[in-house]
């Protein structure tokens, strides 16, 4: 279960009815609903260096997507 942080609780909850979601720039995100608020939820998942894997997920491996993420000027998420 994928965990997020719902700005209506104000509190980590895990993401209800998460759907994953690739954005134009090649991560990785995650899109659900708080389950107690039924707020929306939207959680990137990084794509890049990810640190320490502490939950395993092996099809993530497979996707390189370094090589098509043109750097798009100005737009970094902090
Ligand atoms: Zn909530």
């Amino acid at each position: 279960m994928l965990e997020g942080y719902c700005v209506k609780c104000k509190a980590k909850k895990p993401i209800s009815e998460a759907v994953e979601e690739v954005m134009k720039n090649g991560r990785k995100a995650v899109k659900g609903k708080c389950p107690t608020c039924g707020a929306v939820m939207f959680k990137i998942l990084g794509g890049k260096a990810a640190p320490a894997a502490a939950s395993v997920a092996p099809e993530t491996a497979e996707v390189r997507p370094d090589a098509a993420a043109p750097a798009a000027a100005g737009t970094s998420p902090a």
